[in-house]
């Protein structure tokens, strides 16, 4: 019997494939399986020839997908078949680069098992070394200055690599074959410990016990990470949190920790399966657990929250550090109050000297800045709070190309933006609230830098309408300026949030939206954020809102929430407010100064917003009456809500309005008969809950729909998601909530982008 006659074909890959130890995989595959041909990378992503007995070539182009590396996300697997050639063996070509670029970059990971064993064994040559990683783990987005992905274009590529590291690299059954940041002690990034001055200090020779000995004594360190500087300070330190509060003007938003491991994340909080999962996953983010009671933490760490941010180590200097420390350690951005965080040697010896009182840094440049991403576990699945470092910038799937290349600007708060080509939408990284110098050249600059790495060149450019955003202005320059061919189209915010939703659960509607934010212009030009409407990717229709009430003194009225209870009490009892309670007793005379500008009409933008109604009942029940981070006086309702209280407040709907008055009184009502606070947040949070469903439920009737998408930054509010998905489920509803955008307005650029692409597919 003859042989089989051989076969060849050439085998494209897509996705994420490169920087992932993709070609080693396919050479060992060749290898096992008696193949021939040869292996590279390119612009698009891995080609592959390929050459043997059918029934292996089978076999072979199947594992390209069933047995692909940890870091790999294979897309598309195409193979045709070509002449055969002859090879003899199989072999790894070098990479080339012409043509357009479409590949993919990955996100930064955290460091696997097998650098974790040689990091701490003593005769590994990587012992102790705070930069070790391989092609399984290690930085990607945060060094990647350009494609394809090789040395060259990143930040290590001014490192040359010993003849060690030279070795691993080139064998192409060796871990660290082609891993772009593979490095030693002998040749790699060095760690130093310095004072405020710059000058290297440390008793033991080592920076990183020493820095724990400062961290122990009670010093606030910044500590160069993955994606920019943090501050650093034992959690357990009474003083050193204080201090570190102090000096960066944070008065309460609460801190994250870093646990040295999942030992010391029990005895801080308690989780369940699918919070294991999100905090151990190789993305690492902080998740918002439920705190012990008896959690050791300086009671300055989170002040009055009833959860805790953790994260467990990411890379190998956090793993050093915080096992060398002993005990979790407070790790937040590096910045100045509202700030990016910092992530250059040279701005963080400025900006950060006031705050810290030595750096442990490197020289291993980060070429862009990625704050620690933040979830929640929800009824078992993620909910991102913010989608930034271990996840950007791996794109998110339309389900529906985009005909045209899409820039959607995003929002201003919480600010991303968002690039789409064909099916992959690339969300940015956080880049902070867009409203300093510092923060708008992050969002420019990020924006260049991610149309050089994926390609894109924006047709369509996408923006929200407020006028004042600094987004929605830098969209009006590019059609201003010299940028020829570029469509702008604005997209309603609140529209935004629902596409977002869509896109996030791959759906195109239409649904019924719910829109709870804080508040978004409207289609009528005042503000909206309290919003039941049907809407599809393509176009929406405002159904019921919630009662305008003026906003006295604009944006005043959204750090101060006890204006909003003025505004509210005048609207819930038709123009004369009772005059007898505690918050105007506690208000005095400007009291009576914004019931004045409430009267004088001026100054008084009208806003349906839910999270200025959160904000005035937050106030009227004595939880707070100024806030000093976005959401305070909402995050600090929810905090309080009696979970077992089954009574809600009554709201009407009438006509197209959710009556928002009848909330407020029924909470004066319980307030003069001394309910308890936590009651009154727990009959509030139903009641909406309750007419919320109610709207959803008659939008529903009217229209024939059975599905309806909740989004909007006040659903971060975890007592209002359920309770909401529940009511409605149980009216036999189908709910989409998100679980890879985060309902604020994060997701406002994926959903601009939706939208465009959605109208651009109905014209086109
Ligand atoms: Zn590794
Ligand atoms: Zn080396
Ligand atoms: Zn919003």
């Amino acid at each position: 019997m003859s042989a089989p006659a051989r076969v060849r074909s050439r085998i494209r890959v897509t996705g994420i494939v490169q920087g992932v130890g993709f070609r080693p995989f396919v050479h060992g595959l060749a290898g096992e399986l008696g193949v021939v041909g040869f292996v590279g990378n390119d612009e698009a992503g891995v080609i592959i020839e390929a050459e043997g007995d059918p029934a292996a070539l089978e076999k072979f182009v199947d594992a390209l997908r069933s047995r692909a590396p940890a870091l790999a996300a294979v897309e598309e697997v195409s193979a045709v078949p070509i002449p055969v050639g002859g090879d003899t063996a199989f072999t790894i070509a070098a990479s080339e680069s012409h043509g357009p670029r479409s590949t993919l970059i990955s996100a930064d990971s955290a460091t696997c098992d097998d650098c974790l064993r040689e990091l701490h064994d003593p005769a590994d040559r990587r012992y102790r070394y705070p930069f070790i990683n391989c092609t399984n783990c290690g930085p990607r987005f945060t060094i990647v200055t350009d494609v394809p992905y090789d040395r060259p274009s990143t930040t290590m590529a001014g490192f040359a690599l010993c003849a060690a590291c030279t070795a691993e690299y080139h064998d192409p059954t060796d871990r660290r074959f082609h891993a772009q940041p593979v490095c030693c002690s002998q040749c790699g990034p060095t760690l130093r410990l310095i004072d405020t001055a710059g000058q290297p200090v440390g008793e033991s020779g080592d920076p990183i016990r020493d820095a724990a000995t400062w961290l122990s004594a009670g010093a606030v360190l910044a500590v160069k990470g993955l994606g920019g500087f943090h501050l650093a300070a034992r959690a357990d330190h009474e003083q050193a949190v204080a201090a570190l509060r102090g000096r960066k003007h944070r008065e309460d938003k609460p801190f994250a920790v870093l646990a040295p491991d999942l030992a010391a994340v029990h005895e801080l909080c308690e989780l369940d399966e699918a919070e294991l999962v999100e905090l151990t996953s190789r993305r690492r983010p902080i998740v918002l657990l439920h705190r012990r009671p008896d959690a050791r933490l300086a009671p300055q760490v989170a002040p009055g929250n009833r959860s805790l941010g953790v994260m467990l180590p990411y890379t190998p200097l956090h793993h050093l550090l915080v096992d060398a420390v002993g005990a979790p350690i407070v790790l937040t951005s590096g910045n100045i109050s509202d700030e990016p965080i910092v992530y250059h040697d040279a701005d963080a010896a400025t900006r950060l000297r006031p705050i810290a009182d030595g750096f442990l840094t490197h020289d291993r440049p980060i070429h862009i800045r990625a704050d620690d991403s933040v979830l929640r576990v929800v009824g078992g699945r993620p909910m991102p709070l913010r989608r930034s470092r271990g996840y950007a910038p791996e794109p998110l799937p339309l389900a529906w190309p985009a005909p045209r290349q899409v820039l959607g600007c995003g929002a201003e708060l919480k600010s991303t933006f968002c690039l789409a080509k064909g099916r992959h939408a690339f969300l940015s990284h956080h880049i902070g609230d867009l409203e300093n110098y510092e923060t708008l050249r992050s969002f420019t600059e990020g924006i260049e830098h991610f149309k050089r790495l994926f390609d894109i060149a924006p047709e369509l450019v996408v923006h929200d309408l407020h006028p004042e955003y600094l987004s929605t202005k830098y969209a009006l320059d590019l059609v201003d300026g010299d940028v020829e061919g570029v469509e702008l189209l604005g997209v309603q915010h609140h529209h935004a949030h629902i596409a977002s939703c869509l896109a996030d659960n791959g759906e195109e509607g239409p649904v019924v939206g719910i829109a709870c934010d804080g508040t978004g212009y409207g289609g009528d030009g005042t503000l909206w954020g309290g919003e039941v409407m049907v809407a599809s990717l393509v176009d929406y229709r405002r159904m019921f809102h919630l009662e305008p009430v003026p906003l006295p003194g604009g944006e005043s009225a959204i750090k101060e929430p006890w204006r909003m209870a003025a505004s509210w009490l005048r609207v819930a009892y038709d123009g004369a407010p009772p005059d007898d309670l505690e918050i105007i007793a506690r208000n005095g005379v400007r009291w009576t100064h914004v019931l004045r500008l409430l009267d004088s009409e001026l100054d008084t933008p009208m806003t349906s917003s839910v999270g200025r109604l959160f904000d005035a009942v937050a106030a009227l029940i004595g939880i707070r009456d100024a806030v000093n981070y976005e959401g305070q006086a909402a995050i600090e309702l929810e905090q309080r809500v009696q979970l077992d209280e089954p009574a809600g407040y009554p709201a009407r709907l009438e006509g197209e309005l959710i009556r928002g008055g009848d909330l407020i009184r029924a909470v004066v009502e319980d307030v003069r008969a001394e309910v308890d606070p936590g009651t009154i947040a727990a009959r509030f949070h139903n009641g909406v809950v309750d007419v919320l469903a109610r709207a959803a439920q008659a939008a529903c009737a009217e229209t024939g729909l059975s599905t309806v998408a909740l989004s909007g930054g006040v659903f971060q509010n975890v007592v209002l998601l359920q309770r909401v998905s529940a009511a409605l489920s149980s009216a036999g509803l189908r709910v989409l909530t998100h679980s890879r955008v985060p309902p604020n307005d994060a997701g406002i650029s994926l959903g601009q982008v939706a939208v465009a692409a959605a109208r651009d597919r109905a014209t086109h």
